[in-house]
């Protein structure tokens, strides 16, 4: 991977998707009555290359800078990446790590997609937090391979959102959430974080995340630090962030529409 230049076109475009997607949090923070500085922004990086996750670490505010304050100059550029696919995200962040360093060394990994049992091993060497656990047997694999590298590790449960003949495809039913929680708190090197979903297609967002947003609270009674929600992608942000999302996961409206998986 070339090293890109701050000129480089494609970084002014990030930064003019980046820009929109703060004013529409901005925005729908305000609505809500929420601090924009609670929401965690994830840059959904799936199969684009390394070169992207290089700029988006290197990007300027896109506010001109020459009086923000420190505080503001800190927050430049963009600290967490999401990555779906183990060996498109292991190849990428190697490459980065060897090309730009400094860059590899600002992001913090969120892994979002699927996590097949037999990809936790690699999994685990680089993301920071992992959002997508739903299954006892993962748990106990990640919490081995967390343990084997002493490398503490986030962990949100995904719950399953799809009801009837939809329900069983990705994340836990709401009624198995308190014993993978509790799996989750006991293991050494797992941080329970808190939950993640995505709406159903088709469906409302306002009462997908509405019902999130109770099994959410339900989970915190007897896991009180587990507060993250992981909510929201580039459609329905805006909802999530009316139903208390900490975390949102957007690609398309940041990176463009997506080069067909390698
Ligand atoms: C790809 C992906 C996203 C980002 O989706 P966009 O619609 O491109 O914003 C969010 N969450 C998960 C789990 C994903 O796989």
């Amino acid at each position: 991977m070339p090293i890109p230049g701050a000129e480089h076109p494609r970084r002014a475009q990030l930064a003019r998707n980046l820009a929109a997607v703060h004013a529409r949090i901005a925005a729908a923070c305000a609505a809500a009555d929420r601090d924009p500085a609670q929401v965690c922004l994830i840059a959904v990086t799936k199969f684009f290359p390394a070169t992207d996750l290089a700029h988006l670490a290197h990007l300027a505010p896109a506010a001109p800078a020459a009086h923000a304050p420190a505080a503001h100059a800190a927050r430049r550029g963009v600290a967490h990446v999401g990555e779906s696919r183990d060996r498109d995200a292991a190849t990428k962040l190697a490459e980065l790590a060897v090309q730009d360093p400094a860059a590899r060394a600002a992001l913090r990994v969120h892994f979002v997609g699927q996590v097949q049992t037999n990809k936790v091993a690699s999994i685990a060497r680089y993301a920071d937090v992992i959002h997508s656990v739903d299954r006892p047997r993962l748990v106990a694999a990640l919490a081995g391979a967390a343990q084997r590298l002493q490398r503490p590790i986030d962990v949100l449960l995904q719950v399953d959102l799809e009801e009837g003949a939809a329900a069983g495809r990705g994340g836990a039913a709401p009624a198995d959430l308190g014993a993978l929680a509790d799996a989750v708190a006991g293991a050494a090197f797992l941080r329970l974080a808190g939950v993640m979903a995505v709406a159903p297609l088709g469906s409302e967002p306002d009462r997908a995340f509405g019902r999130l947003q109770g099994i959410h609270s339900r989970l915190l009674a007897d896991h009180p630090d587990a507060r993250w929600m992981s909510a929201g992608m580039s459609t329905d942000l805006e909802s999530a962030i009316a139903h208390g999302a900490t975390h949102l996961r957007v690609g398309t409206a940041i990176l463009g529409s997506r080069p067909v998986a390698r």
